[in-house]
């Protein structure tokens, strides 16, 4: 709430700021328009009344001496001429008077609007690091928020079931149903330091990938194959569709079970049907081998879909958002492939979204040895 009162002050400011600016180089460009053309009307007065001085003269002067003063006149008075018994100003130095402050009035006219663009940049540079610093603040404590709420919910069960533990005698199987719940809440600890030790790693520049030729389908359905279990028990349907020919590219086989699990671990998390259909289809297309997980969720707008690979990046606000995660899974699958030579991105689907991540093709020979699947 106060953070968008102060934005809205902001904007207030940059209003107010831009006005002033624009009112200032009007108001300068006007200003500039007029001294040009009182500097005009003031030469045509003045060289009018020097050439009416300038005729008394030479009426005066006797005619042996007015060749001599013919010629001191061109150096004092170059604008005047003299014709006869007529002093006249000459016209054409007259109208290159007149053109060469209209020059000055359109170099004006040039510099003015230039002058307001770069300070308008200017602005629109500042307002967009206060915009972005604002952002990483909101992120920051939204990532704050999330990770104590992480943490704070398995120290809790941890301890109500020891305490459990220790203060009641119970049989057997109840006691290893609640170490099985007491590991399961440790995994999850240990899978939320992994992540923030592997983002933290990442961060400094440490990420460390061993890539190795694999075929792409074999990759994928080892992993889904150890993780099978775990997914549907969380109400996951999946559907394989591997390429009908191998995809042979360049992987860290742990680093790249890491980002599946990510993808698939968001398409469950994010589809709120009991039944969650996900789709992972391989195939490829022009040199690359291409891997798509696609689900039926809540979907993600055209807005977010570069937003969410961002570090601590959550859609929505910490207060209404009622899945758990700190924001850092795509930013590891989008840092991972990309150390891996390959790209991610995400799609956004009428129902549901599509992440789909790319690796280029390379030579078949030199896989590491695996069986296709049956
Ligand atoms: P986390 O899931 O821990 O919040 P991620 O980095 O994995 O962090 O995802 C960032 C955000 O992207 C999520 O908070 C979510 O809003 C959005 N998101 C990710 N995957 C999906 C998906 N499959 N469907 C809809 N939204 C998604």
């Amino acid at each position: 709430m106060q953070m968008r009162s102060s934005r809205g002050w902001v904007w207030v400011a940059f209003g107010v700021v831009v006005v002033f600016l624009l009112a200032q180089v009007v108001w300068w460009l006007v200003f500039q328009r007029n001294t040009i053309q009182q500097n005009i009307e003031y030469a045509e007065t003045a060289w009018l009344q020097e050439a009416a001085l300038v005729q008394q003269l030479w009426a005066a002067t006797a005619p042996e001496k007015r060749e001599t003063l013919r010629l001191e006149l061109q150096k004092a008075f170059p604008h005047l001429e003299v014709e006869g018994e007529r002093v006249y100003v000459n016209p054409e130095r007259l109208q290159a008077y007149r053109t060469e402050q209209m020059r000055h009035l359109r170099m004006f006219a040039y510099e003015g609007p230039v002058f307001l663009l770069v300070m308008l940049l200017g602005l629109y540079i500042i307002g967009r690091s206060l915009r972005s610093e604002q952002e990483f603040k909101r992120r920051q404590q939204n990532f704050l928020m999330a990770a104590s709420h992480e943490f704070r919910t398995p120290i809790s069960t941890l301890r109500l079931l020891a305490q459990t533990l220790t203060m009641r005698e119970l049989p057997r199987e109840k006691q290893l149903a609640y170490l099985e719940h007491m590991t399961h809440e440790i995994d999850r600890m240990e899978d939320l330091t992994e992540r923030l030790l592997a983002t933290s790693r990442l961060a400094q520049g440490m990420g460390q990938i061993k890539p190795e030729r694999h075929d792409l389908n074999q990759a994928v359905s080892r992993c889904l194959a150890r993780q099978q279990q775990t997914l549907a028990a969380r109400g996951a349907v999946l559907h394989l569709e591997p390429a009908p020919t191998p995809l042979p590219v360049d992987l860290d086989p742990e680093a790249f079970a890491l980002v599946l699990s990510n993808l698939l671990d968001n398409a469950i998390k994010y589809s709120p049907q009991p039944e969650k259909p996900i789709w992972v289809r391989l195939h490829s297309r022009g040199g690359q081998a291409v891997l798509e997980v696609e689900d039926r969720g809540v979907g993600l707008s055209k807005g977010q879909l570069q937003q969410i690979f961002e570090p601590f990046y959550r859609v929505g606000d910490e207060q209404t958002r009622r899945t758990r995660g700190l924001g850092l899974g795509l930013y590891l699958v989008k840092s991972i492939t990309e150390l891996m030579g390959g790209r991610v991105w995400a799609e956004a689907l009428p129902q549901g979204s599509r992440f789909v991540l790319s690796f280029p093709l390379v030579e078949a020979q030199g896989l590491v040895g695996e069986r296709r699947p049956a």
